[in-house]
């Protein structure tokens, strides 16, 4: 005779039961969570470029005993190197007790994020007023830029190989730029238009000066004033815009959302939300039995394309400089290393509901989302993970008390995104998306929950010290 089993244990016993994270963890790690968030915001607001990423991360690196790999040395276990692409993409490695024949763990995010890209010949003067000609970074929807104040990022190279960092607008006392958008009271043709439509892409025109040079003679007095000063500061002239990559992006600083201060409002939180974890858990591992990799990558918002994106050759490189080094081959080490590709989620949102497929959708404290699979449609674009993969993975997170969930990108046949995992699976590496449900994904201002930030740098450190 079998003992009559209530409804209430065998539900307990075979159901899925995941909860808000913070019903569930200590005191202590939400604690925790908020002295990581502290620093996470710090780096939120020192890099929000690729190149100021990266320029952060080596900074932070080398106080953590980190060197540049240099290709006739051989490492040690427990040595720690990077590698700088270009300076918009960083591999940051822990080289391991056994080869990396047996395998690498590695995280891979990626550090840029949407934002408005200054065109090659930007600076134009009309009705006396300066502006920039943009081209939009990224998957913007464009009438969320305007109105908000700008800050204007990134580089001049001359021509006699100098360049010229440009940081302009973080500073309390520094000026910053705009895009305008039309009063309410002249605006009825522009909010006929969809709002995919409401700002045009030639519409976001950043407003940059309206002091004229002071002379009785002369056109385009305004643009010729703002190059003077251009010219000034930075030394360089209109030719030279040509071979610069200049972004502007939200002034603003990342702040605590809510009463409860339990959350992150930012820019550029997609992807340093897991940028930085990654960063932060490759300087924490130790002596690891695998060779560790966090790999931070430029141009994902583009398609991961170009030399700096993860669809180039660079992680393989990064894998053969580590294995040759060592007598191996790294197609031995790319077959037996597996990776977590460190993205976010979309965050299902209270007031759009209707978008998301709610047993399947990520949110806010719930911890950190595994993504079996992003793409559109039919899953196509994809590299869908495996289920031993994932398997892996769970057993990693549940041994370990991380909160986590899955998540899905919005209900089929709504839309769709992807990541680098399919770049990194193309190689022939087991991957999976794992990051933090985001809010307002790819806006100016994203949203984040400070527990999931904290379990998805948990995670991250974890899967890298094996
Ligand atoms: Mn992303
Ligand atoms: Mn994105």
């Amino acid at each position: 005779m079998s003992e009559k089993v209530t409804a209430k244990e065998l539900s307990k016993k075979l159901f899925a039961n995941k909860k808000n994270g913070l019903l569930t963890v200590s005191n202590e790690e939400i604690d925790l969570a908020e002295k990581y968030c502290a620093g996470y915001k710090a780096f939120l607001n020192s890099a929000k470029t690729e190149r100021e990423a990266v320029s952060a991360a080596i900074a932070l690196a080398e106080k953590n005993g980190f060197v540049p790999f240099c290709r006739n040395k051989e490492y040690k276990p427990g040595e720690k190197v990077y590698f700088n692409n270009r300076g918009k993409t960083i591999a940051l490695a822990v080289i391991g007790k056994e080869p990396c024949e047996k395998g690498i763990n590695i995280t891979a995010a990626h550090i840029d994020s949407p934002r408005l890209d200054l065109k090659p010949n930007p600076l134009y003067e009309e009705i006396e007023l300066g502006l920039f000609k943009t081209h939009y970074y990224g998957g913007i929807r464009k009438y969320q830029w305007p109105t908000t104040p700008l800050a204007l990022h990134g580089v001049f190279a001359l021509k006699d190989g100098t360049k010229i960092n440009v940081c302009l607008g973080e500073d309390e006392s520094d000026p910053k730029f705009v895009v305008n958008d039309l009063l309410p009271h002249l605006a009825s043709e522009q909010s006929k238009r969809t709002l995919a439509e409401g700002i045009k892409g030639e519409e976001l025109n950043v407003l940059v000066g309206s002091c004229p040079f002071k002379d009785d003679e002369g056109s385009e007095l305004v643009k010729l004033n703002i190059m003077r000063l251009l010219n000034e500061k930075y030394g360089i002239t209109e030719d030279d815009f040509l071979s610069a990559e200049l972004e502007m992006v939200p002034a603003f600083k990342a702040c605590d959302i809510g009463f409860d201060r339990s959350m992150i409002g930012s820019y550029g939180q997609d992807d340093r939300v897991c940028a930085y974890p990654a960063l932060t858990a490759v300087f924490a591992v130790n002596n690891p039995e695998k060779t560790a990799l966090a790999i931070l990558a430029d141009k994902e918002e583009i398609g991961s394309c170009g030399n700096t994106g993860l669809e180039s050759d660079f992680l393989g490189h990064v894998i053969g400089d580590l294995t040759k080094m060592q007598g191996g081959d790294p197609s031995v080490a790319i077959r037996n290393s597996r990776c977590l590709s460190a993205d976010v989620n979309a965050g299902m949102d209270p007031t759009f509901q209707d978008v998301f497929e709610r047993r399947n959708a990520s949110r806010l404290n719930y911890g950190v989302v595994v993504t079996k699979y992003t793409g559109a449609r039919g899953k196509a674009g994809t590299s869908d993970a495996s289920a031993e993969y994932v398997a892996e993975i769970r057993n990693m997170l549940d041994s370990n008390n991380i909160v986590w969930q899955t998540g899905e990108l919005g209900k089929v046949d709504i839309g769709g995104g992807g990541t680098v995992a399919v770049y990194i699976a193309n190689m022939g590496i087991d991957v999976v998306d794992l990051g933090v449900p985001v809010l307002s994904m790819h806006a100016p201002f994203e949203t984040t929950a400070k527990l999931d930030v904290y379990m998805c740098y948990r995670t991250m450190h974890l899967f890298m010290q094996g």
